[in-house]
This record gives C-alpha cells, structure tokens and sequence, in this order.
C-alpha cells in the first residue's frame, strides 16, 4: 500500500499532509512521504489555551467513564494495527514484526489504562487527634504536554496519553519532526474513538501540532501546562528540564541510555548470544535500551566475541518491509555520521572494530543501511561512555565481579541493565542496593523490550522519569491530603495551645 493509502485507511485527509516546512522522509529508500506544516509557537500557545478549557471540563467526568474512551481507543488501534504498524515502518524505518509490535504496546497500555480508571486509589491515614480522619486523594493535573522522539513514534505518546486521559487531563502532542504522519494517523485514530464516545467528552482533549524544537519549546514554556513528558537525547532533556523548573513545572524526562549486559562465566551462553543480538542490533540499535556495551568475564569473553561475530554476520539487513530482514536502515545521514565518527573514535581509543560500514548504497543511496559493528575496547573510554544512536556493540572484559558492577555503572546514564548468570549470589547482588544503579535491571533476559505493566525510565542523565506501568499514574495527577475533623473541640497539631 502506498503511503497515502495507508493514510487515507487511517483516516487523515490528504490536505493534512501535502504541504508545509517539514519533509517526512523514509529512512527506507529516502523517498518523500509527505509534508507538513511546522506549527509554530503561536499556535502552540492557542492549543494549550485549548487544552486547559478541555481540562476544566474533563475532570469533571468519573474516572471509569474516562476509561471507556480509552477502551474505544484500544479497539480503534486493534482494528487498524497492521495499516499503522506499516506507517511506522515506512516512517521510522522498523522492521514490520517491530512496527506491530510498537502498535501493540499502544493496545496493551490503553487495557492496563482501562482497568487503571478505577483503581486510582489514595488512602487513609491515621490522625493523631481525636474526631479526626485524614486522607490522601488525588486528583486531575492539568493539560500535560508530551514530546516524542522519532524512534517510538507513537508507542511513546500513547504510554502517556492513556494514562493522561483516565487520570483527567488532556494532551497536547509534539512529535519528532522526522515522524510527523504517524502522529496524525494516531490523531485520527484516537478522534474515531471520540466520535464514538459521545458528548461528554469536551474537544481539544487530545490535540498533535507538528513541528520542530522551537514548536516545542512553547510548550516547554507555557504556564498552563502542568506536566511536560519528553522523551529523547540527554542534549533535549538538558534544554527543557531547567525551563520547566524555572516555572514550577512539573517534567518527565526519558531520556538517553548506554545499557550494558554482564556475562558472567555461569551464565548460558545460548541465551547470552541471543539477548545480545537482539538488544545490540535489533531496531538497527536505535533504542533508548538498545545494548551498547557487554562486560564479560575473561574465562567466556573470546568464546561470546567468537559467537557473537558469527550471529552479527548472519543478521540479515535491508529493506525492513522484506521477510528475513532483521536490521533495517538508521534514521538519516546524521545518524550514519554520528556512527562513523564514534567508529573513528573507537579506534584511536585502541578498539578492535568488526563491522560499521554502508551497505545497500548503490541501490538505496538517499538511504544509511549499515553493517553493525562489534567493537572490542581495552577499557571503558570517552567513546563507550557516549550514546551513539546506532547498532555498535562495546566489549569489555572483567576479573572480579566487583569491577564488572563498577564498570556497569561508570556511564553518566542509568536506563537499562542486565546479567547472564546461573550464579544466585551474582543475581541477587545485581539486583541489590550495591548492584546496577539503572531504572531497569533483568536477570537472564536483555536490556530492550520492556513489558508495560512495569514502571519504565532511568536515573542519572536518562532524567529520573518513570513512565507505563506500576504507579507511574502518580505523576499524572496531584495529590491532596485531607484532615476532617467530626468532633466537637478543636485541637491543634503537636500539642500547640493557643487559646486566648
Ligand atoms: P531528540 O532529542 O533529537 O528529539 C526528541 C524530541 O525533542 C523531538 O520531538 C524534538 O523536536 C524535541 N526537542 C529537541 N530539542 C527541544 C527543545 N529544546 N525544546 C523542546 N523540544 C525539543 O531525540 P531523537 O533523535 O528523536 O531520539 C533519540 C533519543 O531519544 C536517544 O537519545 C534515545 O535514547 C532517546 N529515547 C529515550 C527514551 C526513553 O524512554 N528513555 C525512549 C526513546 C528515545
């Protein structure tokens, strides 16, 4: 299907994306999808002003009624996932397997959403006066803006706006101006479901303005947006978690990771290789829990490097729309530059390089495809230290346990982290308080590829964020504590008298 098949089936018009600034190019062949307008700050400033009339109206709806929006949202993506899992794949260039399955994490947040809109529990809590009662409610945050990076196109947005909207808030959305289309599509999608919803829910609940960093920053800025969720670089994260503080904003930031696995001798080297692969090379290594580094013991290192070679050069890479394909095209030409030059790095900091460079240019030359690259280091230097969006894979050698952990947490980042080992002791210390200092940490399974019902983010430079799954409701709303006095006298807090 064409692109603007794909489109129309998903319900955007076509004035929608045939003209404007931004270009939105697949990383497939680099031919143009479509364009559209850069919204600006003018109009992002009119669509927050929008949003919060939408607020004031959709706190008012009961939670669980909240939920049946979400509900008709889910099935709307049940119905279309392979039209929209095929977008992303044109747009972002996954294979198709991931394409849906990005799809699918849409669908599995708007069910754990669902059952969320009546379980937004607060508590009560013990009063040390008598005739009193305390608790804990709360309640509806505002408008909550949300930026996204081009790599979860629309899994990202919808891991917030679920949650958002049963909490009673509406959205605003900024999209990475490289994946403009799915953003609309998902709007038509989710504006399918309002249709369906009936009266109740007021409009501009949900709105998408695409556009580039300057679009964004006006919401970074307005005051009536509550909770700026950003996904993307630590160089994005570093520019708008201050601006938000400076207002007393409210930020959730998911930002960049370099997650690392530790083979250890006990581990199974069968599962190692494969979480490995998957994690190294899978989305062309253009995942925020993409493994970027390995840490393995001396007595395995040569065995895994020899094993993971071997698999590395069987991956299959290409058009990612082919069945068999396993590593698709990076995103642009700045990607592949970055890719070079931290390869060029790598060497001049004495790393062994296998792999790296361009393939498929002669049949795609307005397309990056490369091979992925093994790199072997003799220790952690400036270039491991650095997130390189694309598939390079660091190995690292370790003696004695302790300093695998160290050399695990040495990296300015702290998102996702694992281990391969039968070893309990290892696992457990792993897991520990003196173990990985990661937002994530598996045992026996990669660092990419979370589940939802999971809180998802990371300490240190990924920005503290904690989105999806757990509790992570919680940032969504604000939280009021009560007191209630039913008695007849009225005493004051720690004892203080003041009776006059
Ligand atoms: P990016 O930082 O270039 O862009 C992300 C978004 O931020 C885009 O929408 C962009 O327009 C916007 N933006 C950039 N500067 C801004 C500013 N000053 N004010 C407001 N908005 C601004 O990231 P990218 O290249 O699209 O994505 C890749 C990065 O995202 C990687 O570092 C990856 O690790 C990270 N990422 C993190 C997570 C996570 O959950 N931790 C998930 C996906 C991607």
């Amino acid at each position: 299907m064409t692109p603007q098949h794909l489109l129309s089936t998903l319900g955007v018009p076509a004035a929608a994306f045939d003209a404007g600034t931004l270009e939105a190019r697949s990383p497939i062949d680099g031919q143009i999808l479509g364009r559209v307008a850069d919204a600006g700050a003018e109009a992002m400033n009119a669509a927050v002003e929008r949003a919060h009339a939408a607020f004031l109206a959709w706190r008012n709806v009961p939670a669980p009624r909240r939920g049946e929006l979400v509900r008709l949202f889910g099935e709307e993506l049940r119905t279309h996932k392979s039209a929209l899992a095929a977008l992303v794949t044109l747009e972002a260039g996954k294979v198709t397997s991931e394409g849906e399955g990005e799809v699918q994490e849409m669908i599995d947040i708007c069910d754990f959403a669902v059952g969320l809109s009546r379980q937004l529990h607060g508590l009560t809590i013990a009063s040390e006066r008598p005739g009193h009662r305390m608790m804990e409610q709360w309640h509806p945050l505002g408008v909550v803006g949300v930026i996204s990076a081009f790599n979860f196109p629309v899994a990202v947005w919808a891991w917030n706006a679920a949650l958002a909207l049963v909490c009673g808030d509406s959205v605003v959305w900024k999209p990475s101006e490289k994946t403009p289309l799915t953003a609309l599509a998902t709007q038509a999608l989710f504006e399918r479901a309002l249709a369906r919803f009936g009266s109740d829910a007021p409009a501009h609940l949900s709105q998408v303005l695409n556009g580039r960093a300057a679009t964004g920053e006006a919401m970074v800025d307005h005051p009536l947006v509550a909770l700026v969720s950003a996904t993307g670089s630590t160089r994005m994260g570093r520019a708008v978690g201050p601006r938000v503080a400076a207002r007393f904003g409210r930020c959730l930031l998911e930002l960049g990771g370099n997650n690392a696995i530790i083979v250890t001798p006990s581990a199974d080297l069968d599962m190692a290789v494969r979480g490995i692969l998957f994690g190294a090379y899978g989305t062309a290594g253009q995942r925020c829990t993409t493994t970027r580094r390995v840490i393995a013991h001396t007595s395995i290192h040569d065995e895994l490097v020899t094993r993971l070679e071997r698999a590395r050069k069987s991956l299959k890479i290409g058009d990612p729309r082919e069945s068999g394909v396993l590593v698709g095209p990076l995103v642009d030409q700045a990607a592949f530059d970055g890719m070079q030059k931290a390869l060029a790095d790598a060497r001049a900091q004495g790393g062994q390089v296998a792999g790296g460079a361009r393939v498929l240019a002669d049949a795609q030359p307005n397309a990056f495809y490369v091979e992925p690259a093994l790199v072997q280091m003799p220790g952690q230097t400036a270039v491991v230290c650095h997130e390189t969006f694309a598939p390079i894979l660091y190995m690292l050698r370790y003696e004695a346990f302790d300093d695998a952990l160290a050399l695990q947490n040495a990296v300015p980042q702290g998102l996702s982290s694992a281990i391969f080992t039968n070893d309990l002791r290892e696992a457990e210390t792993f897991l520990s308080a003196r173990g990985s200092d990661c937002g994530i940490a598996n045992v026996n399974i990669g660092t990419s590829g979370a589940e939802i019902g999971g809180a998802f983010g990371g300490e240190k430079e990924t920005g503290g964020g904690r989105e999806s799954g757990s509790d992570s409701w919680r940032a969504y709303m604000r939280r009021v504590t009560n007191t209630v006095n039913y008695s007849r006298a009225l005493p004051l807090a720690q004892g203080v008298k003041f009776d006059v």
